[in-house]
């Protein structure tokens, strides 16, 4: 596979290209395929720092088939793993499925098949939209066709080897957690219970845990094997039923966490798996997993490294993800799908960030159109180009959804804020017919309406201000005069701005289009306030010429005409 070796010496370098390097490095000369691969328990809502999983083995898989590389994008959805407990929000009763694989619990709002299709099918569907397609396995599909038969009869024959490794790791002694994040991933160490021993004495450490043929949940102490015909005997810790289970030839369980990790590494020949940061201490079920892939089943274990945590702010006010964190699904309502994988790749992944839904919104979009202007000139090209492209098209899906015509952010959205979302209003103020304005049209309401605070929203005034108006000193009633006289019936976006701008200078004896002096601008900050206090009942809000273009000139007029003057 010399083809694959690392892009050329002009190409900008990024994570994404070391990251493609190690795992065709992994994949060796012989290989006719390089594996990539994700995994996820879909336990629950799937948010943005779990979507770092998916993204980052995603943008390697797009590196290596830009190479030309026959890449798969393996993602692995552990839903034969046990329910642990029920989250707040969902049914106590629920409670009677702990211990039974999430793909055997009910959809706690009855939508799906199970429990852990109505948690993959959003994601799913946002990956879609955001050009991301893996080729996806669900574990209890595999474990229950006995795809692993051979794979789980290694690991039983070979328990002690395991259990040699195992306690090796275990007597690494972790540090203290110092903070939560530390503490889950404890939580995730070789003590946990969720590996804990399910028999005693020579079943103490049995790599594989049978669910109980009676009530399905894992629940079970194991009491005898017999490796001459690989019969399993248990009895279930809820009910009393003693169940017998022959792993060569029937599929009721699967291989504990920390063992069906990497003999799935092995099964899959994986090149490429990272894991949170979390995964990377001591006695880790991944650091663990490093160990057994390589003594029990075999193989080098995959490239890897750890990322970061992914956090989020300015979701307050977000209604559709009530008592949780924000998912993809959230994010692309007000992000267009390439700005969303723009914020997964133009980092480090060791890096932690958070995404932010309130004013930086505003920001990441100016940076995102700034960007796509450099990463038009060839000459430019850079590894912020290289993100840009990265996170703007796929190989399959080609160039992502974006705006025909570009509109910065800033101006629909506050468009969209004055004028409650009206399309027709907006797509007349940015001069575009409506279609040619999404994705980001819809996206630049979504965020007005669900992350804009009532406070910083702005309400245009119902009624004229009839006191202010009657009570408007000299000046301010000459600027107004000269306003309403120059007032258009039809507002275009560049007149209305030097007209705005200009009143100020006709009162000091200037032009329109002349440079403003010292008290011209002491004049323009004043007028601008009369404005705002006269229009939206505040002393700041959004861009006067936008607020003009956005109200039009009848009601400009009728909430600007001093009561005497009419
Ligand atoms: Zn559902």
């Amino acid at each position: 596979m010399s083809r694959a070796a690392g892009a050329g010496d002009r190409e900008p370098h990024d994570w994404v290209t070391r990251a493609a390097d190690d795992a065709v490095r992994h994949a060796g000369d012989g290989a006719s395929v390089v594996t990539v691969s994700s995994g996820a328990s879909p336990s629950g809502r799937v948010h943005l720092g779990n979507l770092r999983e998916f993204l980052t083995v995603h943008f390697v898989a797009e590196e290596l088939r830009r190479r030309g590389v026959p890449t798969r994008h393996l993602h692995v959805w552990d839903d034969y793993d046990r329910f642990r407990k029920v989250p707040v929000g969902v049914d106590p009763s629920w409670s009677e499925h702990i211990g039974r694989p999430l793909s055997k619990v009910p959809d706690p709002e009855g939508c799906h098949g199970s429990w852990a299709d109505h948690f993959k099918q959003p994601l799913h569907d946002a990956l879609h939209d955001m050009g991301v397609d893996m080729e996806e396995i669900s574990q209890t599909e595999r474990y229950e066709a006995g795809v692993y038969r051979d794979a789980v009869l290694t690991a039983v024959a070979r328990r002690d080897d395991i259990e040699a490794v195992l306690a090796r790791h275990r007597t690494k002694a972790a540090p203290e957690p110092e903070n939560e994040q530390e503490a889950a991933a404890l939580a995730d160490s070789v003590a946990s219970d969720d590996d804990a021993s399910a028999g005693s004495g020579d079943l103490a450490r049995f790599p594989y845990k049978p669910y109980c043929r009676d009530c399905g949940r894992d629940t079970v102490t194991l009491t005898s094997y017999d490796d001459e015909t690989t019969e399993l005997s248990y009895t279930c810790d809820l009910n009393g039923y003693a169940g017998r289970t022959v792993l060569g030839s029937e599929f009721e369980g699967k291989l504990v966490w920390k063992v069906d990790w990497p003999m799935r590494w092995a099964f899959e020949h994986v090149d490429f798996e990272p894991a949170g940061m979390d995964h990377a201490t001591p006695g880790s079920s991944f650091t663990v997993g490093h160990s057994l892939v390589k003594d029990v089943f075999g193989m080098p274990r995959p490239a890897w490294f750890g990322y970061g945590f992914v956090g989020f702010a300015g979701v307050q006010k977000m209604s559709s993800s009530a008592g949780g964190a924000p998912t993809a699904e959230d994010a692309l309502r007000v992000l267009e799908a390439p700005i969303l994988r723009w914020l997964y790749v133009r980092r480090n992944p060791r890096q932690t960030f958070d995404i932010d839904f309130g004013p930086e919104v505003v920001r990441l979009y100016d940076e995102w159109d700034a960007l796509g202007r450099k990463a038009l000139d060839p000459s430019r090209r850079d590894a912020q180009v290289l993100a840009f492209e990265r996170a703007s098209s796929t190989a399959a899906a080609g160039p992502l959804p974006t705006p025909a015509v570009v509109v910065p952010f800033r101006l629909l959205s506050s468009v969209a804020d004055v004028t409650n979302g009206n399309s027709d209003q907006i797509s007349r103020i940015a001069g575009a017919p409506a279609e040619d304005l999404e994705p980001r049209l819809s996206r630049a309401w979504n965020w007005t309406r669900d992350f804009v605070p009532e406070a910083d929203r702005t309400t245009v005034r119902a009624e004229p201000d009839v006191a202010r108006l009657r009570d408007l000193s000299e000046d301010e009633q000459l600027w107004l005069a000269q306003l309403l006289d120059r007032l258009p019936d039809e507002l275009d976006l560049e007149a209305t701005t030097t007209l705005v701008y200009g009143v100020p200078k006709l009162g000091r004896g200037l032009g329109l289009d002349d440079a403003p002096t010292d008290e011209v601008k002491a004049d323009q900050k004043a007028f601008f306030k009369l404005l705002y206090n006269l229009l939206v009942d505040a002393d700041r809000g959004p861009r006067l010429p936008t607020l003009f273009m956005s109200l039009g000139s009848e009601r400009l007029r009728a909430l600007l005409t001093p009561p005497q003057n009419l």
